[in-house]
């Protein structure tokens, strides 16, 4: 693909959107142009932003006439550079002026929402008509449906109400011919044919465009108990785990992981937070129960959680927080990990999946792989420990250069990854595939899943404008 493109095409676009949502100056079309970790900032040629589905689909409808290659952006916060160019040179489509909640209804537990709607304002907008909308990622404040629906999000409450696919009734999809698939359905029950809705979910828009969805509400929850547990190993965890999901059942709404390192850098990170515990202790657990009944409920639901795990010696010591602003305070420690890992220096990410029950065992195995391939360097090990997922991170040994250290990332995921394949896990559990992990999915998937992945990309998108060199 060319740098830029063919004399006229960018007036060509303008004209659908209007040259005031056209960017072309090099300053605007920056911020676009580079994900949130700077890992791939290679520069887009224009920048379109739609006002409705009709200009979405008088761009898509163009691009295939031209074969001109266009990637759909949200929130830009993507963590595999789904988003941004490949190559340098294609049309980056922001949906960020689709924003409109359509509609929402409180009987059927559901909300319209268009793409580019924020996922905070999705949030609110359930919150002031009494329900809950409970997809909840540390970039919340940015991100955008379409985005969260493409990348199939996951956060902190997949273990009660499931990841963004869970969460979505239905779509309105602009197609790479310019057609657009109405199935804007608030259907629980539907059996008619192909799930095509599930094809769009988690595709990293290389199949269309997502311009709205169908959302679904739960009732709010009526009280509310998080709790901070001292452990010693990685299997006391599993053990609380396994104890709290029996005694509160679908109210055990997080089961959150940290490594004792990871909790030093979120508190070297955040000087205003405290060690939730007085003593110390290798690793830590968050627990959070929500209460269709009341607090006391969920307060009870919490202390005889803790009080077994205490009894039975998997849990060493636990704080159950007192207060909204403690609630806040430990989530903080928890979401602000990947973060607080900046000031360490390099960093080396693996968002992986295992069973829940092979969780103690990868842990065990990956830490002399990572020694093996840089020795010193820092396992920083936190993740979704429900839902068998962990963010592996490798933080530079103290001291070590930055950039060399970075070199090894390909090394260092190839080995990890080869682990997580072995215990049959996912290399990708969360953020995707984008052009981070596109070779590795090459090399790991099945074979015939691979083929079938490239035989729908070409019914769907023959001319192959969407979000080329993403995925597959
Ligand atoms: C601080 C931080 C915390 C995060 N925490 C989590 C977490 O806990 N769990 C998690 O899963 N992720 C997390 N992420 C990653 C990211 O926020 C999610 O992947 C999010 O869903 C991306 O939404 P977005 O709107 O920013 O999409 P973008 O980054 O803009 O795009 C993501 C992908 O979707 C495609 N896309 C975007 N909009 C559309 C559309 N309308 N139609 C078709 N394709 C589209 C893009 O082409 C790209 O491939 C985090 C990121 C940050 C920076």
């Amino acid at each position: 693909m060319s740098e830029t493109l063919p004399p006229g095409r960018i007036e060509a676009f303008a004209a659908i959107v209007g040259a005031r949502n056209a960017l072309t100056g090099a300053a605007d079309i920056a911020p676009f142009s580079v994900e949130p970790r700077g890992l791939y900032c290679r520069p887009a040629s224009l920048v379109l932003r739609p006002g409705s589905v009709a200009e979405v689909s008088a761009i898509l409808k163009l691009a295939s006439q031209t074969r001109t290659p266009i990637i759909p952006q949200g929130g830009n916060t993507g963590l595999v550079g789904g988003q941004v160019p490949a190559t340098g040179g294609e049309i980056i489509l922001s949906l960020s002026r689709l924003n409109a909640v359509r509609a929402l209804d409180p009987v059927s537990n559901t909300m319209v929402a268009e793409a580019g709607v924020v996922l905070q304002a999705a949030r609110d907008a359930a919150d002031a008509a009494d329900r809950l909308f409970p997809l909840a990622l540390g970039s919340q404040g940015s991100c955008q449906i379409g985005g969260n629906l493409s990348s199939n999000a996951g956060g902190t409450q997949v273990l009660a109400y499931g990841n963004a696919r869970e969460l979505c009734l239905g779509l309105e999809v602009v197609l790479p011919t310019g057609e657009v698939l109405d199935d804007l359905r608030r259907l629980a029950k539907d059996n008619t044919g192909y799930d095509l809705k599930n094809l769009f979910v988690g595709a990293e828009g290389t199949l269309g465009i997502i311009t709205a969805a169908v959302l679904k509400m739960f009732p709010k929850p009526k009280g509310k108990a998080v709790a901070w547990v001292g452990l010693k190993t990685p299997a006391d965890a599993l053990a609380l785990f396994n104890r709290a999901r029996a005694i509160a059942g679908g109210a055990l709404t997080g089961f959150e992981l940290m490594q004792r390192r990871a909790l030093e850098f979120a508190l070297a990170y955040m000087p205003e937070l405290r060690d939730p515990l007085p003593d110390t202790w290798p690793w830590y657990v968050l627990i959070d129960i929500s209460s269709g009944r009341s607090q006391e409920d969920a307060r009870e639901l919490a202390e005889i959680i803790l009080a077994g795990g205490i009894e039975d010696g998997f849990a060493g010591n636990a704080a159950i927080a007192a207060s909204l602003a403690q609630e806040r305070a430990f989530w903080r420690l928890r979401e602000d990990i990947s973060e607080a890992q900046r000031p360490a220096g390099g960093s080396i990410k693996h968002d992986i999946s295992v069973p829940v029950e092979a969780i103690p065992e990868f842990i065990e195995r990956a830490a002399p792989v990572v020694e093996s391939i840089v020795p010193g360097a820092r396992v920083v090990c936190f993740g979704h420990m429900g839902d068998g997922n962990l963010h592996y991170n490798v933080s530079q040994p103290v001291g070590a250069d930055k950039q060399a250290y970075l070199a090894k990332w390909g090394e260092m995921n190839h080995a990890i990854h080869g682990l997580v394949i072995e215990m049959h896990g996912s290399i990708s559990a969360e953020h995707g595939i984008g052009q981070l992990k596109r070779e590795e999915l090459a090399q790991t998937a099945p074979p015939v899943a691979l083929e079938l992945m490239r035989r729908i990309k070409a019914a769907f998108d023959p001319a192959g404008i969407m979000n080329p060199g993403k995925v597959i």
